[in-house]
């Protein structure tokens, strides 16, 4: 079946794309209309979702990206060479102003476990190469998984180095954990500054995207490895929740909103059709397993949320609680919703992989931060807020005897490296899980006395640092995981060297995440 529609395309869509060729000059008027460059994800043993949008002008005001309403036929190729000369596949597909000319092409037919080169062409124009890799065949023996994942890039607040030095580590996969933009201006000592203010409507938030993927440092990276994501809240409103914001807009008014997000959030990503959002729904939590030896769940923790408890007056989004707010321990509360509970709890029974990583958007261990009388209070946008559906999911891959979970998270823009316990109140209890939740890319964090006042008052913490901007590169190997905090010297100035801040280790059978001072 593969094989006819290859031929189909071959027959059909090369001719176009070639008689395409003569005006190279017209459409695009010597604009690049790969301007926010390509970008590939969601790779499957045989295949890998291909992006790009055509945006000859990206932050034209009416968010076309300088396009005409009218449908543009845009060739790709992949091939298993940088030159593409060995294992070519090729097609076209129409855009079309409805989606932004955003371009989404599942290939199929790929061979497993291996590096592919790609590229576009639109009107003569080609589009710079990408890099991509497809996954290890089905219970295929793996001695590694290498990835890094990253979260939170305030624009304003940094230069993508971190993004330049990923885009140059040997990777399979970047896995990015939300707050990919922010709708906001905030933070200190910019560097930059966002192309207009927040962003309302599906033209703004292209925009917004526009603006972030205009970065070079960040499409080197999409360029080098595939990218598997989710978001967080700024990808909407800051600390949205489900229907719910922060300023408790009419709820038809943020469905729109979130709409509008949502949309532009799929028209930027290399995500599957699967992923097209249909109004404000967008169903993007997935897993995957590379080979035989790791499983991925991708969590999606903002759409199906429960409302954080025991908000200011008036107001939505999170706050700081202490033990006053019993509602904080109500069973109802869910962060992922009824139905992507049950899917994750289905996705344990049986898992055929030594390792389970979990990524989702925040940080899961319990992080009580006292006040000056030594009260206990909690945050509640992140697990936090929500512990009895902490309590669920552990308590999900404990019954399932799941070996090796490893949690990965973002949002705190801060690296958490903790221990999972069946019981956060007893510190000598079960180890369920391991956590290594990683800093931010640009966005201000925590700063020394805020988190040792945390390691201090949470034994299950290991290790806390809210002052790296960076990301975490991982090594899952058959009886081993490593990971390493990687950071730059700076955000404020571009081109910063890069360092390793601290390593930590898992060992198989052995829940807990070891910190290794280098
Ligand atoms: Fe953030
Ligand atoms: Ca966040």
């Amino acid at each position: 079946m593969s094989f006819r529609r290859r031929s189909l395309f071959r027959a059909v869509a090369a001719p176009a794309v070639l008689s395409l060729a003569g005006c190279a000059a017209g459409r695009f008027g010597g604009r690049d209309p790969f301007s926010l460059g390509v970008a590939s994800g969601y790779p499957r043993a045989d295949g890998v979702v291909l992006w790009t949008r055509l945006a000859p002008e990206p932050l034209a005001a009416d968010g076309s990206g300088g396009m005409s309403p009218e449908p543009a036929a845009v060739g790709w190729e992949i091939a298993e060479d940088a030159g593409f000369t060995r294992g070519v596949r090729r097609g076209a597909v129409r855009t079309s102003a409805r989606w932004g000319h955003s371009v989404h092409v599942e290939v199929d037919g790929l061979t497993p476990a291996r590096p592919h080169w790609y590229r576009f062409i639109v009107d003569g124009v080609a589009s710079p190469i990408g890099r991509t890799r497809t996954a290890p065949a089905a219970g295929a023996p793996v001695d590694r998984l290498r990835f890094a994942y990253a979260s939170c890039q305030q624009f304003e607040q940094g230069w993508y180095t971190a993004h330049r030095h990923m885009a140059a580590e040997d990777l399979d996969l970047v896995v990015f954990l939300g707050d990919y933009i922010y709708e906001s201006s905030w933070g200190n000592l910019h560097v930059r500054k966002h192309e207009a203010g927040e962003p309302e409507t599906l033209a703004q938030y292209r925009n917004r995207y526009a603006c972030y993927r205009g970065d070079r440092d960040l499409q080197a990276c999409h360029a080098a490895f595939p990218w598997v994501v989710t978001w967080d809240d700024h990808e909407v409103d800051n600390d949205y929740a489900n229907d719910r914001s922060e300023q408790l807009a009419p709820r038809e008014a943020f469905l729109a909103r979130r709409a509008a997000a949502y949309q532009a959030f799929y028209e930027h990503m290399p995500l599957p059709a699967a992923m097209r959002p249909s109004g404000p729904d967008m169903k993007i939590y997935t897993r995957f397993d590379w080979g035989a030896l790791a499983r991925m769940h991708v969590l999606d923790d903002r759409q199906y949320r429960s409302h954080q408890v025991c908000a200011r007056a008036g107001r939505g989004g999170s706050t700081v609680v202490d033990e006053r707010c019993t509602e904080r321990l109500d069973p109802a509360l869910t962060l992922l919703g009824e139905t992507q509970e049950r899917w994750l709890a289905d996705g344990f029974r049986a898992t055929p992989t030594p390792w389970t990583v979990i990524a989702q958007q925040s940080v899961m261990a319990t992080v009580q931060r006292p006040d000056a009388q030594g009260r206990k209070r909690w945050w509640t946008d992140a697990w936090d807020g929500y512990p009895a559906a902490r309590g669920r999911l552990l308590g999900a891959l404990e019954r399932n005897r799941v070996r090796n979970p490893v949690v990965i998270g973002g949002d705190v823009h801060a690296c958490y490296v903790a221990d999972l316990l069946a019981d956060f109140e007893k510190p000598r209890g079960a180890v369920i899980a391991s956590e290594i939740c990683g800093t931010s890319i640009t966005s201000q964090g925590p700063g020394p006395a805020a988190t040792d006042a945390q390691l201090a008052a949470n034994p299950h913490l290991k290790f806390a640092n809210g002052t790296a901007r960076g990301y975490v590169a991982m090594t899952i190997m058959p009886k081993l995981a490593e990971a390493a905090l990687r950071v730059v010297e700076t955000v404020k100035q571009p081109g910063a060297a890069i360092r390793t801040a601290a390593r930590f280790a898992i060992e198989d059978g052995r829940p807990g995440p070891q910190i290794a001072t280098s």
